[in-house]
């Protein structure tokens, strides 16, 4: 194994690393949701800020960035879930439908939950991995003089909720 492929190799577990503790691809620093306690719905749950105030890395590039992360991450992994639950309770237990229903069903919706944040998290780093957007020199300097916290470089559109936050800091 060459030196190249080895240090990629090496990036790619470190952005994985970073992806399972929900933290920014490129500084492994700064959260990618916002915390438990800044945690008030189903909706902050699931939505990633805005991007990192530290180095400046955007979390959603493009209006329905994390489409395929939702439906291969979170939906596919709660179906498989679901799948081998289905088969392994009725194989060993063969309950009545309703409760093989009831002991599949709420242990899938629980997992797509959890899983939500995690199959978002490991979108970024992917993406992160093999389409690298570091935000071009020059391109926001000014931010950078007043010494404060920089802004995500506007790739995408930021939503409302988010955006507030930054803006008053500049
Ligand atoms: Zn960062």
């Amino acid at each position: 194994m060459n030196d190249i492929s080895g240090y990629q190799l090496r990036t790619a577990w470190i952005y994985f690393l970073r992806s399972l503790r929900l933290r920014c691809p490129t500084c492994g620093i700064t959260p990618i949701f916002p915390s438990l306690k800044k945690t008030r719905s189903l909706r902050d749950w699931f939505t990633p800020l805005d991007g990192c105030h530290r180095c400046g890395y955007p979390y959603e590039r493009e209006p329905g960035y994390f489409l395929l992360a939702t439906w291969a991450g979170s939906y596919g992994m709660g179906s498989l879930i679901g799948l081998i639950l289905y088969f392994t309770i009725d194989l060993k237990f063969h309950p009545p439908i309703f409760y093989l229903l009831l002991m599949v069903l709420i242990p899938v919706i629980a997992a797509n939950i959890i899983l939500a944040r995690h199959a978002k998290a490991f979108f970024i780093a992917f993406d992160h991995f093999f389409d690298p957007h570091e935000k071009e020199r020059g391109e926001n300097d000014d931010d950078r003089d007043q010494g404060g916290q920089k802004k995500p470089a506007p790739i995408a559109p930021s939503k409302p909720r988010q955006k507030v936050e930054f803006l008053s800091k500049t």
